[in-house]
């Protein structure tokens, strides 16, 4: 009875008459008291609610936290301290554990060595017997209407999130004990402790046992600082390798941009061609911009080249720019500067220092891109064609993608017709 004062303080309670909340309060002062914990041991960390009443009772360190929210409070706080003679436990209600509950799971995930404490008493006790994530159909049968959705079972979330222990307790004669295996725990744990409300819920504690969710004891083998990992398989298992095969003329680096229309193959042009770059040696960047509405509306890819690593695929001044459609032109039209150096088809728009050509009609509405793409790499000599013809050969469209690209070599020869 000595020992007890030490952690509780002689406030009356806040409780209303009857609340289970003080029997919770008392099995946690005395469970800490068992275990030998000095006041100045223990961080108690209440959230919102009846069951946040708790700070002036405990001689203890408190920290009071936002609804819900307490147990990240909780988590911060351990990890801050870093000390395992500390003890950081967590009070919440059945409320505050719904309105917070992926805190639970994360402290759950990373094994925090903390104690949270759920103290559920079915409903939003503060707020005036609103049901909560964790009240029980019967109950909610007996207070509001019922419905189909089963309650949050958080001890079994707490486990199956990795929780190193995690338990319900409904018979008060266990709350001491149990909160003592839990506090021992290394390691986040869990305990639900069942309690009344006697102003919003029952008002014979008698009756509680017909609505209450039954006792589980749960437990993984697992320490702090010890993960539970899952073998899975990467996406980037199935990725092919580049390894070069071609090289480059390129010294520095190069922007590109490439525009179109949904579904005219921008993205895959842009893809294809930082490929064959990669397959030249170089490093590459791609990155592609669109409205929401993907099916509609312009294609925009940004792809930048260079001899050495890059560290920002942001591009500003693109050296080069593409133009197959007005949608794309509209999109990037601003874009272009004196030094720039544009590609564009013949329907799209003309300027005399724009090198115009049609894109779309040998490439077809889903290939001139490509074909833009396959004319530009053959009038800079940036790399090899063949690096692109490289690129498509696995693709299940390889005879439509190597059209593309033979077409844009029966542009060139236009080119050189012209210029005879
Ligand atoms: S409202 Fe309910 S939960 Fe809150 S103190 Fe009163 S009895 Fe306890």
């Amino acid at each position: 009875m000595e020992a007890a004062k030490k952690i509780l303080t002689n406030i009356k309670m806040p409780f209303c008459p009857g609340c289970g909340h003080g029997v919770c309060v008392k099995s946690i002062s005395k469970s800490l008291e068992n275990l030998g914990y000095r006041s100045k041991d223990v961080i108690i960390v209440s959230d919102i609610g009846c069951s946040g009443l708790v700070d002036p009772l405990f001689t203890t360190h408190t920290i009071h936290g936002l609804h819900g929210r307490s147990p990240a409070l909780g988590v911060g706080v351990t990890l801050g301290l870093d000390n395992p003679n500390k003890k950081v436990i967590v009070i919440q209600g059945d409320g505050g554990a719904t309105i917070g509950l992926q805190h639970i799971l994360e402290a759950a995930r990373r094994n925090i060595d903390m104690t949270l404490v759920v103290i559920n008493n079915l409903l939003y006790g503060m707020t005036g017997g609103q049901m909560s994530g964790l009240s029980t159909n019967e109950f909610k049968e007996y207070k509001h209407s019922n419905d189909d959705a089963d309650p949050y079972d958080v001890v079994n979330l707490a486990h199956q999130s990795g929780a190193a222990f995690s338990i319900r307790v409904n018979n008060i004669s266990n709350f001491t004990d149990v909160l003592e295996e839990a506090i021992r725990i290394s390691g986040f744990s869990l305990v639900e402790l069942s309690s009344l409300c006697t102003s919003h819920g029952m008002k014979k504690i008698s009756e509680m046992k017909h609505y209450i969710v039954a006792e589980e004891k749960l437990t993984n083998n697992r320490s702090v600082g010890v993960s539970i990992k899952r073998n899975t398989a990467s996406l980037l298992d199935k990725s092919k390798i580049l390894t070069p095969q071609f090289t480059s003329k390129i010294n520095d680096s190069i922007g590109i941009v490439i525009a179109g229309s949904a579904g005219g193959g921008v993205q895959s042009a842009a893809k294809m061609l930082a490929q064959a770059a990669i397959l030249s040696g170089l490093y590459a960047t791609m990155k592609g911009e669109y409205p929401i509405t993907v099916g509609t509306g312009f294609s925009v890819a940004e792809v930048i080249l260079s001899k050495k690593p890059i560290h920002f695929t942001g591009l500003e001044n693109p050296k080069v720019v593409m133009v197959v459609t007005e949608d794309g032109w509209n999109k990037v039209k601003n874009r272009i500067t004196n030094s720039t150096k544009v590609f564009v088809d013949t329907k799209v728009s003309y300027n005399s220092t724009f090198i115009t050509k049609d894109f779309l009609k040998v490439g077809g509405k889903k290939g001139a891109a490509l074909s833009a793409v396959s004319y530009w790499i053959k009038e800079s000599g940036v790399f090899p064609i063949e690096a692109l013809f490289k690129v498509v050969e696995d693709s299940k469209y390889v005879t439509s993608l190597q059209k593309a690209i033979k077409g844009a070599e029966e542009l060139r020869e236009l080119v050189y017709a012209d210029r005879k």
